[in-house]
């Protein structure tokens, strides 16, 4: 039995050595991908992001808890910016999340994005397939914002949660539009810490300058103390809520386009990639290499050179 079949009878080590083959690009992983792809597009999506110390890891725990309540089976993608910094990330992710580690409904995985802002988008698109094709109804993807990182977690999540904390007021002011305009529910964790309602009345203020129009989804706010496991009911019926407005407005099926095409993209510049890669002989590379040197050709002009050649071997294969 090939690995996408034992992934869709639920198979979860055929699951996990799927995701590390996805990690490490390997054929194998887009062969077993290809085929999960039509059993794919029924989990939602929750991106949360935020700065790093917000609580993003315990209030993921939380809402694991309250999913399960409910009988929802959940999927964790837990993106982990493997800097020389937070090295330990991924290990501390694991016994944090260790509880829901004997649970058949949960299942968790750490990413490495390898500082790659770039490589966040595809692994992590493949990696929550996976657990789309496993039939998990919530995938929770969490991310480190840093930079980039938040916008891109909002093209792969129908529901983009922004975690933020009491004396972020500041920081609210200087904060990117992009990452604002994004977000679906904004979160204030360790709302037992003083000022979480003034970041609450400074984010309202700033979503009350925005003009909605009659059937736009306003973004809620929702308070929580993920540590002592307070606010998470909520956070749930929001991201609930949010589903649901998708489904009936017809946004749903907008952002999954988008998202299509985003993968479509990728897709061409991995295809090319290894096809170049795979076909190419040195030799003529070096030559072509050497026709640089002498300026007697452009890089564009000589990469069109290459893809055009590598076409015509390909076709030629296949007659
Ligand atoms: P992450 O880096 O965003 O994943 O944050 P963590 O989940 O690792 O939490 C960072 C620290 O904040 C940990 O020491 C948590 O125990 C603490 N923390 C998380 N939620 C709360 C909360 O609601 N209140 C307080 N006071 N601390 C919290």
């Amino acid at each position: 039995m090939g690995l996408a079949d034992k992934v869709l009878q639920g198979d979860v080590r055929a699951a996990a050595r799927l995701m590390r083959d996805i990690e490490d690009g390997t054929p194998v992983a887009v062969e077993a991908l290809s085929n999960l792809y039509p059993h794919t597009g029924r989990a939602h999506v929750v991106g949360i992001t935020g700065a790093p110390g917000v609580g993003k890891s315990t209030l993921v725990d939380t809402v694991i808890s309250v999913l399960r309540q409910r009988n929802m089976t959940v999927g964790v993608v837990a993106i982990d910016p493997s800097s020389p910094f937070t090295g330990g990330a991924i290990l501390g992710d694991r016994v944090r999340m260790q509880k829901h580690g004997t649970d058949q409904g949960v299942f968790i995985r750490s990413l490495a994005t390898r500082g790659c802002s770039g490589g966040l988008s595809k692994a992590t698109i493949s990696t929550v397939h996976v657990m789309d094709a496993m039939s998990k109804d919530i995938v929770l993807v969490e991310t480190v914002g840093v930079g980039q990182a938040e916008i891109d977690i909002t093209k792969v999540a129908d529901t983009s949660v922004l975690v933020l904390t009491p004396g972020m007021g500041d920081a609210i002011q200087v904060m990117k539009a992009g990452i604002l305009e994004a977000a679906d529910i904004f979160v204030i964790n360790k709302a037992d810490q003083d000022g979480a309602q003034g970041v609450k009345g400074e984010l309202q203020a700033m979503l009350d300058m925005k003009n909605y129009l009659s059937g736009d989804w306003k973004p809620a706010i929702v308070l929580t103390e993920a540590i002592n496991n307070q606010g998470a009911e909520e956070l749930v019926e929001e991201i609930l809520r949010h589903r649901q407005f998708l489904i009936s407005s017809g946004g749903l099926e907008k952002r999954r386009r988008e998202r299509a095409r985003l993968e479509l993209i990728e897709a061409i510049e991995t295809t090319i990639t290894n096809c170049v890669a795979n076909e190419m002989d040195k030799d003529y590379v070096e030559k072509l290499v050497e026709n640089l040197v002498q300026r007697k050709t452009s890089p564009n002009s000589a990469a069109l050179e290459i893809i055009n050649r590598t076409i015509k071997q390909l076709t030629a294969h296949d007659g």
